[in-house]
C-alpha cells in the first residue's frame, strides 16, 4: 500500500505499549516515518499531590515503552520523545518542528479529554496537520452497540448479550505493529534524552516500589501470566478480599500497558470452551466497555472537571449530610475510623496501597451514602484521588450503582449491611486483621462487630473501644431507616406504598 504521509507523530496517552496498539499501527501503516511522543501534561499534573503513585507508575512504564520502541525499531536512536508542559501547546509545536502531516492517538472518552482533543484538532488543523483517533481502550465503543430501537444501552445484561453476540475474531485480533516497525523514526539528536526522572517533573517518590504493583509492559505481562493460573477459579474466589482471586490488572488496563483486545480474546476463547471463571471475568471486561459507552453516550453523568451528576436526574434532589456533621462523617470514612472493621480495613487498604478489592468498593461506597448519608460525589472524588486504577467511567459507574442513582443501579432500598457483608466475605477476618491487627485477640464471631464483644473478651484481647478502635459512628439499623426517608424524594407513589 502506498503510504499517504511522509511523516507522522504517534501521541501516546493511556496506551503505553508498543504491541497491539491501534493508533501506532495506523500511524505506521499510513506514514513512511513515525515519531513517538508522550507529554507529561501540566494541565493534568499540576493539581496532583507531589507524591502520586500513578505518576510514578506512568514514569516507570514510559521507561519500558521507550526501550520497547527502540528494540522494535532495531535502532538505538529511535524511541520516545518525552515532553513536560501543556499538551495543547507542546504537541502542535513538536508536530511542526518534525514536519509531520498527521498526528495519531487513541480515543479517550472522558469529557476533559474530549474537549482537549477537539481543541487539539483545531490547533493542528491551523498548521495543516490532521489528527486521527482510533478505538483502542475498549472492544466496542461509542455507538457500535445499540438496542434494536437504535438507542444507547442503559441496562447491563442486554448490553452484555449484544456484546457477546457481536464479538468475533475481527474485533479481538491484535494490531500487528511489529510487521511495520521499520517505519519507527530515529529521534532528532536534540530529543535523544532519557525519560525524565520524577524530580524533573516536580514529583517525589511514592510508596509504589514497596507495593506488589509491577509497572509497565513487563509488570502487565507478569500479572497476566500469574492470573492465567487462577482464571478458572475466578467465579469462586473473586468476592473474598483475603484471597488472591482477581487479576489486579486494573491499573494496567487504565494506562494501556496491557491490551484489552488480547485479554478479552483469551477470556472469550476459554469461556467459549465452557470455563465459568473465564466467562465471569469476561463479564467484568464487558462492564468496563459498558461504562465507557455510558460516559460517551450519556455525557450528563460527569462534567469536564470529572464531577459526577446523577444518571437519573431526580436523585440530584436528595438532601445529603452536609456542614460540620457531614464533614466529620466523611473524614472518619476516609481515614478508616467508622468502627465497622470491614469498612475501615478497606479504606486503609485504599489509603496505603491505592487498590481496593471490588467487593469492598461496593461495601464502602454503600456505607458512605446509605449509612452515613454523605453525598456519593464526595466519595467518588476521594476514590479519584486515591485509586491507582482511577478511571472516570468505571468510578462514576460504580458510585452511581452503589448510590442507586445510576443506570442499572441497585434499587435504593437495597442497603448493604456492613456486618453481614463482613461475615459473608471475610468469614475468618483474615482481610480485616491485615489492616487492623489491634483486633487480633477478639473471638472471630465478634471481630465483625467489636462493640458486641463481651467485656471479658475485650479484656483478654487487650482492647479498649474508643481508644484502640472506634465505637461505631452510626447504628446501621437506624441509618437504614433514615436513608429510606432520605431517598423518599425519588420514590414513585406506587413504590412508596409497596415499601414498608
Ligand atoms: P478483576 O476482578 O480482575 O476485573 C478485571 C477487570 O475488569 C478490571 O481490571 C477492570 O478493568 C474491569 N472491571 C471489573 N469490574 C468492573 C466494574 N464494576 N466496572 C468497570 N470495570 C470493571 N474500576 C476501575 O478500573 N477504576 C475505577 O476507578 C473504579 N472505581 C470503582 C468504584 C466503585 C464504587 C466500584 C463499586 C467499582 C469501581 N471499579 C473501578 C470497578 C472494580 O472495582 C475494579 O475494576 C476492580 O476492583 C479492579 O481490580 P482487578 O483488576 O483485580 O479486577
Amino acid at each position: 500500500m502506498e503510504k499517504p504521509y511522509a511523516a507522522g507523530l504517534m501521541w501516546f496517552r493511556r496506551d503505553l505499549r508498543a504491541h497491539d496498539n491501534a493508533a501506532l499501527y495506523h500511524a505506521l501503516r499510513h506514514c513512511k516515518l513515525v515519531h513517538c511522543v508522550f507529554v507529561f501534561d501540566t494541565g493534568v499534573l499540576d493539581p496532583l499531590p507531589r507524591q502520586d503513585r500513578r505518576v510514578e507508575f506512568i514514569r516507570e512504564s514510559l521507561v519500558q515503552l521507550d526501550e520497547a520502541l527502540r528494540e522494535l525499531a532495531g535502532d538505538p536512536a529511535a524511541g520516545l520523545i518525552v515532553l513536560h508542559g501543556g499538551a495543547l501547546a507542546e504537541i502542535p509545536r513538536l508536530a511542526k518542528r518534525l514536519g509531520v502531516q498527521s498526528v495519531f492517538a487513541n480515543r479517550d472518552y472522558e469529557p476533559a479529554a474530549i474537549a482537549r482533543d477537539a481543541q487539539m484538532r483545531g490547533a493542528l488543523a491551523d498548521l495543516g496537520i490532521a489528527l486521527h483517533d482510533s478505538k483502542d481502550q475498549a472492544v466496542f465503543d461509542r455507538e457500535e452497540l445499540l438496542t434494536q430501537a437504535g438507542r444507547h444501552y442503559a441496562v447491563f445484561t442486554p448490553y452484555k448479550n449484544a456484546w457477546l453476540a457481536k464479538v468475533d475474531a475481527f474485533y479481538l485480533k491484535p494490531y500487528p505493529v511489529q510487521r511495520h516497525a521499520a517505519g519507527l523514526a530515529p529521534r532528532p539528536p536534540e530529543d535523544r534524552r532519557p525519560v525524565p526522572g520524577l524530580a524533573a517533573i516536580g514529583f517525589e517518590p511514592s510508596n509504589l516500589a514497596q507495593l506488589p504493583v509491577p509497572p509497565g509492559l513487563r509488570g502487565g505481562a507478569q500479572l497476566v501470566e500469574d492470573f492465567a493460573e487462577r482464571i478458572d477459579r475466578y467465579h469462586l474466589t473473586r468476592d473474598f478480599p483475603a484471597t488472591k482471586g482477581p487479576s489486579y490488572l486494573s491499573v494496567h488496563l487504565r494506562f494501556g500497558t496491557v491490551s484489552v483486545r488480547e485479554l478479552a480474546g483469551r477470556a472469550h476463547a476459554l469461556a467459549s470452551a465452557g470455563q465459568p471463571g473465564a466467562a465471569t471475568w469476561l463479564s467484568e471486561l464487558i462492564w468496563r466497555d459498558f461504562y465507557f459507552q455510558v460516559l460517551a453516550n450519556f455525557p450528563h453523568v460527569a462534567d469536564e472537571q470529572g464531577n459526577g451528576h446523577s444518571f437519573r436526574r431526580e436523585y440530584d434532589a436528595i438532601h445529603w449530610e452536609r456542614g460540620a456533621k457531614g464533614k466529620q462523617l466523611f473524614e472518619a470514612w476516609c481515614e478508616g475510623r467508622t468502627g465497622y472493621p470491614l469498612v475501615d480495613a478497606a479504606m486503609l487498604q485504599l489509603n496505603q496501597t491505592g487498590y481496593m478489592h471490588n467487593r469492598l468498593r461496593m461495601v464502602t461506597a454503600s456505607f458512605l451514602c446509605k449509612d452515613l448519608g454523605v453525598d456519593w460525589r464526595w466519595g467518588e472524588r476521594y476514590f479519584a484521588r486515591q485509586l491507582n486504577d482511577y478511571d472516570l467511567s468505571a468510578n462514576n459507574g460504580g458510585w452511581q450503582w452503589a448510590s442507586s442513582s445510576g443506570c442499572d443501579a441497585q434499587p435504593y432500598f437495597r442497603i448493604f449491611n456492613p456486618v453481614s457483608q463482613s461475615r459473608k466475605f471475610d468469614p475468618e477476618g483474615r482481610f480485616i486483621l491485615r489492616y487492623l491487627p489491634q483486633l487480633a485477640g477478639l473471638p472471630v464471631d465478634v471481630l465483625h462487630a467489636p462493640w458486641t464483644a463481651r467485656p471479658v473478651d475485650l479484656e483478654s484481647a487487650g482492647l479498649v473501644l474508643g481508644r484502640d478502635y472506634p465505637m461505631p459512628i452510626v447504628d446501621h439499623d437506624e441509618a437504614r431507616e433514615q436513608t429510606l426517608r432520605r431517598y423518599a424524594v425519588v420514590r414513585k407513589p406506587e413504590q412508596a406504598r409497596a415499601t414498608p
